[in-house]
């Protein structure tokens, strides 16, 4: 695809290449309008082309959707959990009703099941009473408070002393949301370059100037050798949906300043084939380099040993768990702001405001709800430009 590119571009090369900087001046340049870096971005990507831009997703992998968003719980959130207004409370609430609204009219499969989050014991009531009040505040009118006994009623395998109802609360087949997202993006004339890979970026004037590879000529790279850029693309704007790349993009080669103990407990969810999952648990890892990151070469394996952690936690309200019941499932990577024990941290985009660079848009800490909030990061950034 990118070679495709180069070719396309040639009658282009010999204006362009006069403000390419030193190191730089024998790498073909094209111009761009609107690029989203990850395919993951499809929501916004979908949105600038149902507003007539011209979109270009470069995508590393060889297809959409290989990373944190294959790699979920796939539930629609609520938006319980989040401080007041945070932008992971607001998009939360609203990439919920329009995620809603979005599945049904196109037939994307999905349910709108409910969600207990219970109290497995008195002192637990104080903080379920807290996430109440946090559900309210932030706009999710529909929580009820209930007894126990009326919960486990609902549930005949569940303990608890009392629970927090969210009927708002439901699942999504998050392929079919994508491929739906592609589809209407590409019906706008949007274009996606898989296995091409941003390595980087300048600015030369006002515009950002990004590095271009193909990711199988990046592989055969050596780590910490230099990597040269095959093709340099000046957009007229950049939204940076890396996933766990997006710092690593921005901090190492892009632009400048980039900056619970992690998640909200071994739950239980279902997917829409009806099976049970309980997870996922929290275990913090230190990234791979920036390279590997970008080919989404992080350590997916999930060992058979780890289910020793998860029964306990279970059993406090699932008494009757077997032993032996539990099997590995996958394992996904939350792209996370902050530390072990440090407060958590909202999603973060920055503009030109923050950064000063004119055109670019980054997309920092986009992990849960960041799925349901797809839709209404989407609406935002495209309401800011
Ligand atoms: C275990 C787990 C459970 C979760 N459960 C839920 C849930 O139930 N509900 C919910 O709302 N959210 C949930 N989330 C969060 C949600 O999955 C993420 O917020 C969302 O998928 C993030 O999407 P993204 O586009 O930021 O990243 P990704 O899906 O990782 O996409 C980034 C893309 O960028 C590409 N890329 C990376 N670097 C480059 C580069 N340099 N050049 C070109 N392409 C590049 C990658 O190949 C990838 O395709 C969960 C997350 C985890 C980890």
């Amino acid at each position: 695809m990118l070679r495709n590119t180069i070719r396309n571009c040639s009658s282009k090369i010999a204006t362009a290449i006069k403000s390419s900087p030193r190191g730089f001046a024998a790498t073909p340049t094209e111009t761009a309008d609107a690029v989203v870096v990850g395919a993951a971005g499809l929501a916004v990507a979908r949105e600038l082309a149902l507003r007539g831009r011209e979109v270009l997703v470069i995508e590393s992998a060889g297809t959409f959707g290989t990373g944190t968003s294959s790699r979920n719980s796939e539930v629609i959130h609520a938006g319980i959990y989040y401080p007041a207004k945070s932008l992971k409370a607001r998009f939360c609430v609203r990439g919920k009703e329009l995620l809603y609204k979005y599945c049904c009219d196109r037939g994307i499969p999905h349910k709108q099941l409910g969600k207990l989050i219970v109290a497995t014991s008195v002192a637990e009531i104080p903080k379920l009473e807290n996430l109440m009040r946090f559900g309210i505040a932030n706009g999710v009118e529909d929580l009820r408070m209930m007894e126990g006994s009326d919960a486990m009623r609902m549930e005949p395998e569940l303990q608890c002393v009392k629970a927090l109802l969210s009927p708002s609360t439901g699942i999504v087949d998050s392929h079919s949301f994508m491929l739906s997202l592609l589809g209407e993006a590409e019906n706008c004339k949007a274009t996606l370059s898989y296995n091409t890979t941003v390595v980087g970026g300048h600015i030369e004037g006002d515009r950002l100037h990004l590095h271009i590879s193909e990711s199988k000529e990046l592989a055969n790279n050596i780590v910490d050798s230099p990597v040269l850029p095959q093709l340099i693309l000046i957009p007229r704007l950049v939204i940076n949906s890396a996933g766990l790349s997006a710092v690593p993009l921005a901090r190492s080669h892009l632009i400048y300043p980039m900056p619970e103990d992690g998640g909200i407990g071994v739950h239980v969810t279902i997917d829409l084939s009806g099976l049970v999952k309980f997870g996922p648990d929290v275990e913090w890892i230190s990234g791979p380099d920036d390279i590997s990151s970008f080919l989404n070469r992080f350590d997916y394996s999930v060992s058979s040993d780890r289910s020793a952690r998860f029964y306990p936690e279970i059993r406090k309200y699932f008494r009757n768990l077997k032993d032996g019941c539990l099997e590995p499932g996958y394992s996904g990577i939350r792209a996370k702001l902050c530390g072990p024990k440090q407060p958590p941290q909202d999603f973060m985009i920055q503009g030109e405001d923050v950064h000063g660079v004119p055109g670019l848009i980054n997309l920092f800490g986009i992990e849960s709800p960041g799925l349901t909030s797809s839709l209404a990061i989407a609406e935002y950034i495209v309401s800011k430009l």
